[in-house]
């Protein structure tokens, strides 16, 4: 914080981060009039939204309705009444509220379209679409976005080796960030900064007025007429942090971009006095680890089963990855835990990794022995648990977890031809025995700022600090302890963001 003073800019709006919900908040703002500057403190633009397959859960809109699935804001009420309870602080209805018109607005920019796929809600509960309510954008060729697509950071599996973008179209989270882009672009109010970061608020008579950043040409102080909108990211890569507020998993095993998502945001509108909530929680999943010590986030098991340290199964391998994730953080021997398979997948995983996780990076048996012994298992215990499982796939049912009954579980199963009674149990018994790490990775923290309906930012008092608003996992989510269905961290971040915007707007 600092007093008053010069300022080396000056700007309607401020946006801490480039990802989907601060790309939202900036293009509201910018659509608006409000002359709009974007600051994102690496090279690239999108962090972890670039990364994403960019589902979007924004229920009730055009976009549903187009594909004739019968979505409504209604149901996704329903649905999230039974997850979560009532709705405490109103946040929950304004999101309900509002999905329709953000998906709305965006469309409505020629840059901006969608489309619903099909992708199941996480839970089974009143509401529920079995079938998925989340949309995506459509790929965008690279030529529309130009030179700015080299801006936009590229898929994990590339930006992790540092290839950057393969020929062709953007897809998922780039095709997002770039159409976002693109329509921010063309609106003539706002500015896009990289290699900027956020340091700290200026607060001037208990305002936020503006912020103060660092540069590759040293620190600047920019003003902010309207308000700050800090969308910069949860913490998940700040192991310091994790291990102050317990978060579960580990820096390293977490999805963010290297080195950028590590809270710094969060903790300088804490020193402007504002409070926090759920700390401790993460969008989880598993994560098959890579020579590298990196988690490669892993959903939609086909084959295969998974055992904690004393050779026992331990959850239905086939849950949403945020559930599994929860699984494997309720009890330490389940992190790691080990992907069990045979020469049935002997070519690729049978999961989804992402990266994919190379073939070198699997352990290799001829035994169920042999393999217990490269793990370091109790090989009677897993010889056990194989064979109750085969019994389990002859029998299509699984007394235990009930793998396979689920319709989420069924979205990924292998259900070609040859597939048993249940296509989510495949028996594990033909040699060589394969296994690969699994560690307790993240999609992102999803504790933070507290906020309101609006997005401002809440003092320990509950009242909003004038001039700072919050979106995406710098603020504690909306779902609290839970992860409804795809798309809900990218669905929220953009919701809250586009509120904030109106609110700025005045
Ligand atoms: P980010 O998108 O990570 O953006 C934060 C940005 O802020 C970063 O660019 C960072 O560099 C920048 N920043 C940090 N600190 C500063 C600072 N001090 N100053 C300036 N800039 C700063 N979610 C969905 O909803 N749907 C999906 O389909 C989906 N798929 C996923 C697939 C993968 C492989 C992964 C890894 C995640 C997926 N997620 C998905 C999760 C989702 O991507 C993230 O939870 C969400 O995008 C986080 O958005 P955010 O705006 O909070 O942060």
């Amino acid at each position: 914080m600092a007093a008053t003073g010069l300022w080396d800019d000056e700007y309607d709006v401020v946006v801490a981060g480039s990802g989907a919900g601060a790309m939202t908040g900036a293009l509201a703002a910018a659509s608006h009039g409000l002359r709009t500057v974007v600051l994102e403190k690496t090279s690239l633009l999108g962090g972890t939204s670039a990364y994403a397959g960019a589902a979007v859960w924004l229920p009730g809109t055009r976009v549903q309705e187009r594909a004739g699935i019968g979505d409504s804001t209604e149901s996704a009420r329903a649905y999230l009444r039974a997850l979560l309870g009532e709705d405490a602080d109103g946040r929950r209805e304004a999101f309900l509220a509002t999905a329709p018109e953000v998906a709305e607005f965006l469309e409505r920019d020629p840059a901006i379209e969608f489309e619903w796929r099909p992708f199941p809600d996480y839970y089974a509960a009143q509401g529920r679409m079995d079938a998925g309510r989340s949309f995506v954008p459509l790929d965008l060729p690279a030529e529309r976005l130009g030179e700015l697509a080299s801006l936009v950071r590229p898929p994990v599996d590339r930006d992790r080796s540092g290839r950057g973008h393969a020929a062709g179209a953007l897809a998922q989270g780039r095709a997002l960030i770039g159409r976002l882009l693109l329509a921010l672009t063309n609106t003539g109010n706002a500015t896009v900064r990289t290699g900027v970061r956020f340091r700290r608020l200026v607060v001037e008579d208990g305002r936020v007025t503006g912020v103060e950043v660092e540069t590759a040409d040293g620190p600047a102080r920019i003003r902010a007429a309207r308000g700050v909108l800090l969308a910069a990211g949860g913490f998940e890569g700040n192991g310091g942090m994790r291990a102050e507020h317990g978060v579960p998993g580990a820096a390293e095993w977490s999805m963010g971009p290297a080195g950028a998502n590590t809270g710094d945001p969060l903790l300088a509108a804490v020193a402007a006095g504002a409070a926090t909530d759920l700390m401790d929680q993460a969008w989880w999943c598993p994560g098959v680890e890579d020579e590298n010590g990196r988690g490669c986030f892993t959903l939609g098991f086909r084959g295969g089963l998974v055992v904690d340290s004393t050779g026992r199964r331990f959850a239905n391998e086939s849950l949403p990855y945020d559930r599994m994730g929860r699984e494997m953080a309720a009890a330490p021997e389940r992190v790691p835990a080990y992907v069990v398979f045979d020469s049935r997948h002997a070519d690729v995983l049978p999961a989804i990794s992402i990266p994919s996780l190379p073939r070198s990076a699997w352990v290799e048996a001829d035994t169920l022995d042999e393999l217990a012994e490269k793990l370091g298992l109790p090989a009677d215990a897993l010889a056990a648990t194989v064979e109750r499982f085969n019994d389990f796939a002859r029998d299509g049912v699984d007394a235990d977890f009930h793998r396979g009954e689920d319709p989420y579980d069924l979205f990924f199963a292998d259900r070609s031809e040859g597939a048993g009674p249940n296509p989510c149990l495949v028996p594990v018994d033909r040699p060589p025995y394969y296994a690969a790490r699994l560690v307790l990775s993240d999609l992102g923290t999803k504790g933070g700022l507290r906020t309101d309906t609006e997005g401002r930012v809440l003092d320990d008092t509950g009242r909003p600090i004038a001039g700072l608003y919050a979106a995406g996992n710098t603020s504690a989510s909306f779902s609290g302890r839970v992860y409804p269905g795809p798309g809900v961290p990218i669905g929220s971040a953009m919701v809250f963001a586009y509120r904030a915007a109106q609110d700025m707007a005045g």
